[in-house]
């Protein structure tokens, strides 16, 4: 119930101006919320306003914004030591965070790398697979290719933008960005699945299509097929078909590609249990993994490689060729520690799943009779509402709309006072615009028909 940060209701404390922020304007064009504090799953303006945070920003404070229990950890840290060099060194939080995270796996996957944001981990990951097939006994230099899925998103620098398939957040870069990754369908039954065809079927027909793209590049070309487990903010809390992943294995296997699994986003608890893969019979070659590690309370991603993965980069070079200044910082580990050891010691993984449930009972009950909802969509605390203009022709929202972003701004007014989190991709046809939940792990029953129940009003004002 403590209040993080200097809120002092109508003083604005900053008066930040909008040709000063921080904040670039690309997306919201307008001057954003200037947030003093925090508490629970409440974010707090400098004037005082309390925004129920539905999304845990980007699907990441998922212990909520003021556990103390974090605070002292870092506060701990800070006093034994910040900072020290990983190429040099290594540090008691760094170890036991990445034994933690290899032991979440039941000796699955064996090593553990920690970086400092989710574009990070992936590119570490990209690094790591090209780095595997060169340090193999007869080494492979010509898997130079990556496949991934239409409509992904797997971070923002030119190597992880290569590599997804994001048509807006790419337009700007198209020219310098690398040309060496074919894009298949996504698994999105609501769009992808045809009329009467079976989950099997489908299945076998993206399985298909990852095949025939392994063909049209050069079977021994590929270096790795690189897929959200659960896809989240650019397609929309899509979770796999059951039997998706394990055939998209099967086809990577078949050619002796790595099959490398994105989880900064689904990771870490947000579909029910730690790793989604869990849930799926599949386990990656190499994994990502960011926002629910630290919960946001400090800037933390990291990897986790199969043991195969590590055999192979060990007697190599016997190093990862790769390092980064603030590579396992000591304050950021000790932060995902206690942020770990909270999720197990106060036992949220099966509140993800409990309200979770019933979060998605509550959507279901409340949008699956609106005639611009076209689907309701998610699992564990990772739901989505797409929107649609028809729901018999499917037909997305002109993007020149910004209907996504329209709820979201509409959503922070203070008769509604809640934070969505908008998506759209109506740009390349492939999705339309949606808006995704993703409540901290400890969320309440009655916090959850608060998020139903505000939601709902902003979308009337917005589409009636
Ligand atoms: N991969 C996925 C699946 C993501 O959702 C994101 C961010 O949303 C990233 C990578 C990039 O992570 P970051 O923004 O921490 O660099």
């Amino acid at each position: 119930t403590d209040v993080v940060g200097p809120a002092t209701p109508g003083k604005p404390e900053t008066g930040i101006s909008q040709d000063q922020s921080s904040v670039l304007y690309h997306q919201i064009r307008q001057k954003p919320l200037n947030i003093a504090g925090g508490r629970g799953s409440y974010l707090i303006t400098e004037d005082g306003l309390e925004i129920l945070d539905a999304t845990c920003g980007a699907a990441v404070s998922c212990l909520g914004h003021s556990d103390k229990r974090v605070q002292e950890a870092i506060m701990e840290q800070l006093q034994k030591i910040p900072y020290c060099y990983s190429m040099f060194f290594t540090n008691t939080a760094a170890e036991s965070l990445s034994k933690i995270l290899v032991d979440s796996t039941g000796g699955k996957m064996t090593r553990a790398f920690i970086v400092s944001s989710g574009t990070e981990a992936v590119e570490a990951a990209l690094k790591m697979a090209v780095q595997y097939f060169m340090e193999l006994p007869t080494p492979q230099p010509q898997r130079a290719n990556f496949i991934s899925r239409k409509q992904s998103y797997h971070g923002n620098t030119l190597g992880s933008l290569s590599v997804g398939h994001h048509v807006g957040r790419r337009a700007l870069y198209e020219k310098v960005l690398a040309k060496n990754t074919g894009h298949v369908a996504p698994c999105y039954p609501y769009r992808g699945m045809q009329s009467g065809e079976s989950v099997e079927s489908y299945v076998a027909r993206l399985a298909q299509e990852l095949e025939d793209e392994f063909q049209r590049l050069g079977p021994d070309t590929v270096c790795a097929f690189v897929a959200e487990t659960m896809a989240g903010a650019t397609l929309g809390c899509v979770p796999p078909l059951p039997g998706y992943l394990k055939a998209m294995k099967e086809v990577c296997g078949r050619h002796g590609a790595l099959f490398i699994l994105d989880e900064v986003m689904s990771g870490m608890g947000r579909t029910g249990t730690l790793h989604a893969w869990e849930q799926e019979d599949v386990v990656p070659d190499l994994q990502t993994m960011a926002k629910g590690l630290g919960a946001g309370y400090a800037p933390i991603a990291g990897l986790l490689l199969n043991k195969h993965v590590v055999d192979t980069l060990t007697k190599g070079t016997g190093a990862f060729s790769h390092s980064q200044t603030y590579q396992g910082h000591p304050v950021s580990c000790a932060a995902a520690v206690r942020v770990q050891q909270i999720i197990q010691e106060d036992n949220l993984l099966p509140n993800v799943r409990a309200m979770g449930d019933y979060l998605g009972q509550l959507l279901h009950e409340k949008f699956d009779g609106h005639p611009h909802v076209g689907d309701v969509r998610g699992r564990g605390l990772f739901w989505a509402l797409e929107f649609v203009q028809d729901k018999e022709t499917k037909e997305p929202y002109p993007p020149a709309k910004k209907l996504a972003w329209t709820i979201h701004v509409t959503g922070l007014k203070p008769e509604y006072a809640i934070s969505l989190m908008p998506g759209n991709g109506g740009a390349d046809g492939i999705n339309g615009d949606h808006i995704c939940l993703a409540p901290p792990y400890n969320t309440t029953r009655s916090e959850i028909e608060m998020i139903v129940e505000r939601t709902s009003r902003v979308i009337k004002e917005v589409l009636g």
